[in-house]
Formats: C-alpha cells, structure tokens, sequence
C-alpha cells in the first residue's frame, strides 16, 4: 500500500499579499456588506460558474469580481460583478490578470 506523504498544513496556507500593490482588504472582506453579499451569491450560485460552463460541477469555494476592485471600486457591492468559482479557476483568472498587469 502506498501512503502518500501529507505537508504540514502551515505549508498549505497562503500568506496575504503585502506592499503597495496589496490584494487583498481585510477592511472590506470583514465587511458586513461583502460577507452578506457574497454569502448570498455562494447560496444563489453553489457551484463553479466557470467549471458549469464546461459541463463540470466543482463547488463554489469564493466569490470573485469579474471587474476587479483595482479596476474600477464602484461595482465591489454590484451583485451584477460577482461570480462564483473554485479556487483553481480563480487562481487562472488571478493569473491572467496578473500577466495582463491588471492587479
Ligand atoms: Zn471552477
């Protein structure tokens, strides 16, 4: 039987972005209004928008600004400005949007 080697979980978690061109805002996603928007978009949408569109049901693991907030900050509460997805495909936006210069 093979056992495959488990990291320890410090390993696993993703230390926040820091410096001038930081991510993520502890001050909005404590937020009442994001936690209760984006709350009601995970129960509205429980799987992957991206995945259900290639016929795979992943379930949602965060809700993501199709507009990011380095774009444009007035449609952060616009619920027309959410989606839901899984880590990976937010990880790929993320990326491209990187790539992109974007955030
Ligand atoms: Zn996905």
């Amino acid at each position: 039987m093979i056992y495959r080697k488990l990291r320890p979980v410090a390993r696993l978690r993703k230390a926040p972005p820091s410096g001038p061109s930081e991510r993520f805002d502890p001050a909005f996603y404590n937020s009442w209004a994001w936690r209760t928007l984006s709350a009601s978009k995970r129960r509205a949408d429980p799987l992957c928008e991206v995945c259900l569109r290639c016929g795979i049901h992943s379930p949602t693991e965060c809700v993501d600004h199709k507009i990011p907030r380095a774009v444009d900050r007035s449609l952060e509460l616009a619920e027309s400005n959410l989606q839901s997805l899984c880590w990976s495909c937010h990880g790929r936006k993320t990326r491209a949007e990187q790539q992109k210069g974007i955030t």
